[in-house]
């Protein structure tokens, strides 16, 4: 399956801030484009292809991120995808950058297991505050507000004591209900967040993709 091996490009599907449904707070969202993992029932199958369309210069994406971050003071960032460790030189690249730049605060979903990604990318680890692990599978629904199915975890990597709090917090709040967010961007409609695997299903349904 293609990965992409580039250290100076990066499949972006999108940017966009604010994002108020993926993490603690008022985040940007960066979404990859790409993903060879393909977990059935995938809501987000429009990002599985590598495809020229979303292709970018790293410090492209960097300095987008950066403006969005200067223009509004948010310095918190949530990276999902498509899968964004099947471009792991890309990924590693684009959140040293925009951590040097001043964000400091990534979270980031991937469909791999924690181990699997200790091993082989652990420097990138290094760079992410949190992480939501392991492939979406569909029919075993998750209760947490921040996961679609219930084999993902949030692993919390940050070694600063205010984000642990911050993600701790973020973890236990049960009473937190599940937020998608409707958004326009360059004449596109995205739905963000995580829905329950009903709702997902239902949107499907009627619309053909989330
Ligand atoms: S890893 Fe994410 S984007 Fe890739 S198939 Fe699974 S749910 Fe979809």
């Amino acid at each position: 399956m293609k990965i992409n091996k580039s250290r100076s490009h990066i499949f972006v599907n999108l940017i966009y801030h604010p994002v108020l449904a993926l993490g603690p707070d008022e985040r940007i969202g960066l979404w990859t484009q790409g993903c060879s993992i393909r977990c059935p029932g995938c809501t987000a199958q429009y990002a599985w292809e590598f495809s020229d369309e979303f292709k970018m210069k790293i410090k492209d994406a960097a300095a987008i991120i950066l403006k969005r971050a200067e223009n509004s003071g948010c310095a918190a960032l949530t990276v999902s995808g498509g899968e964004p460790f099947d471009q792991p030189y890309a990924l590693d690249k684009l959140l040293f950058e925009v951590r040097r730049g001043g964000i400091n605060d990534i979270m980031l979903y991937s469909g791999y297991p924690y181990d699997k990604l200790k091993k082989e990318f652990n420097g990138i680890l290094d760079k992410i505050d949190a992480l939501v692990d392991s492939p979406f599978i569909e029919g075993m629904p998750s209760p947490s507000h921040w996961s679609g199915s219930a084999n993902q975890n949030m692993i919390i990597l940050t070694k600063d004591n205010i984000l642990k709090d911050k993600y701790a917090s973020f973890i236990a709040d049960k009473a937190a209900k599940r937020k998608l967010q409707v958004v326009s961007h360059n004449d596109k409609i995205y739905i963000i967040g995580i829905g329950d695997q009903a709702d997902t299903a239902f949107i499907k349904s009627e619309f053909g993709s989330i």
